[in-house]
């Protein structure tokens, strides 16, 4: 069983275990456990879940059931702050007339220990039935024959963007200048590129196959030391990915979208990324955007038009340090983006505070993108804005854009009285809060949103 009401429980079993439970033939406690397994199916009947309508657009009711995995480590504990200040900032915007039902699914370690299984399929399938979810971090089991669990959930599911927006929140110790110049959202493509796993050890059979095809066919020689990995990257895969980068800038009222790639050395793959991605903007979104060239011709006549870009990846490092404010979206591959999205973050305080979100036509889970910080498991002293914010990206995926701001709003406010917990207070040389204490400081500065 994944948790309470991801037993795929049909309404005959429900009714079973309602007559069971009032014709006991047990001790007490046994009774009283049947108390609640009954008062847990009358939930269940009363959950509403999100449904996919038409073009994957979500039909989410006012009290949906979302999915969320505690995560290993430090996990439980920036999960409990985070659903606490999501609750309260759901209050605060809509005073009851919306809400989340919670639901828990098992995942990590507390799955195999519990089933036997890092994730199985019950989590699987509740997952789905949710459609949108939220994660903590996942320890990545040590030893051969182990994919992440991350990995599986954004194949399983076609995650195909990783979002991570990046912006500067004030009272952050920062190692750059002038952080509040970072506003910038990453889309990274999440289901393709070196990511795939197609790699041979230097010393296998299939490494020397492929050296042997190499070299009959296409005139490649390679030394019997090598390793090989491949590198696929697809017209349909980057054409999705860039496209939602642009609707996203469409929607945001975003000023740019640029296409980072390194198809000077690697034409076919990145370079072809580079091509697909100008083709979407030219053929679906002509009347909204602009390529980079055209614009500086005219500047006059294409203002308020998205302008598309491209940098070359290394040249994209320097500018994202020295030209901070000329970026805006960005649009790149699965390496590319995880190099990059690191470094931006750090740019604003590190990854303690970076939210993101694995998101694909219809399904989504958002998550912190810190790991499990083992050290600090169990001692409340975790800072979770990772987990929160990623609660703000999920509640603006749902179109809740009031209870987003509220959650937002309060955690600037918490930030600017240096209110912090122990990575930053360290930092700034003050005295830290509890995981636990730093969201009550977060729910005592939430405000009604403005109508
Ligand atoms: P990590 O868990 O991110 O922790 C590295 C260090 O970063 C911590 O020791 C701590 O630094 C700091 N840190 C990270 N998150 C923090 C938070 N919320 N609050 C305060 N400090 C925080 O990276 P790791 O040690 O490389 O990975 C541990 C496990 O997490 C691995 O099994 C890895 O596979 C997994 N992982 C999972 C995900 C995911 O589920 N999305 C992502 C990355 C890693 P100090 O020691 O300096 O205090």
């Amino acid at each position: 069983m994944v948790s309470d009401t991801a037993t795929g429980a049909t309404l005959r079993e429900y009714l079973q275990s309602l007559l069971t439970s009032f014709f006991p033939n047990r001790s007490a406690s046994k009774a009283w456990e049947k108390f609640h397994i009954v008062v847990r199916h009358l939930r269940w009947i009363f959950m509403a879940y999100i449904k996919i309508g038409n073009n994957s657009t979500l039909e989410v009711p006012s009290n949906p059931t979302i999915g969320y995995i505690e995560g290993d480590g430090i996990g439980p504990d920036i999960s409990r702050a985070s659903i606490s200040v999501i609750n309260a900032s759901l209050e605060f915007a809509y005073g009851g007339d919306r809400s989340i039902e919670w639901v828990k699914v098992l995942a990590g370690e507390e799955a195999l220990n519990k089933t036997g299984k890092h994730l199985p399929q019950e989590s699987l399938d509740q997952l789905k039935k949710c459609v949108v979810s939220i994660k903590g971090p996942l320890t990545t089991p040590i030893g051969q024959g182990f994919r992440s669990l991350n990995v599986t959930l954004r194949q399983y599911f076609d995650l195909y963007a990783n979002i991570r927006p990046v912006k500067y929140f004030p009272g952050v110790p920062s190692p750059v200048k002038n952080p509040e110049k970072m506003n910038m959202v990453i889309f990274r493509e999440n289901t393709e590129d070196l990511y795939m796993g197609i790699e041979f050890k230097y010393d296998s059979p299939e490494a020397a196959k492929m050296r042997e095809f190499l070299a009959a066919n296409m005139d490649v020689k390679l030394t019997d030391d090598t390793g090989i990995g491949i590198k696929p990257i697809s017209k349909f895969k980057s054409s999705r990915l860039v496209r939602k980068a642009i609707q996203f800038a469409i929607k945001n009222k975003r000023r740019n979208v640029t296409l980072v790639h390194k198809g000077n050395i690697m034409k076919y793959t990145e370079g072809a990324f580079k091509e697909w991605g100008y083709q979407v903007a030219a053929n679906e979104f002509k009347d909204n955007t602009v390529t980079e060239e055209e614009y500086l011709k005219d500047p006059d006549n294409y203002r308020g038009k998205i302008v598309i870009k491209d940098r070359i990846t290394d040249n994209m490092f320097q500018q994202v340090l020295t030209r901070t404010e000329d970026y805006d979206v960005i649009a790149t591959t699965n390496l590319n983006g995880d190099y990059l999205s690191d470094a931006l973050s750090a740019q604003v305080g590190g990854l303690g505070l970076a939210p993101g979100g694995n998101v694909g036509d219809a399904y989504a889970i958002f998550e912190a993108v810190h790991g499990t910080a083992p050290k600090y498991a169990g001692m409340d002293v975790a800072n979770p804005t990772s987990l929160m914010l990623s609660g703000a990206m999920m509640l603006r995926h749902l179109e809740w854009d009031d209870a987003a701001d509220v959650l937002e709003n309060a955690i600037l406010a918490t930030y600017h009285d240096q209110k912090v917990t122990q990575d930053l207070a360290r930092v700034m040389n003050i005295k830290p809060l509890k995981c636990s204490e730093f969201g009550q400081e977060i729910i005592k500065r939430m405000k009604p949103v403005k109508s």
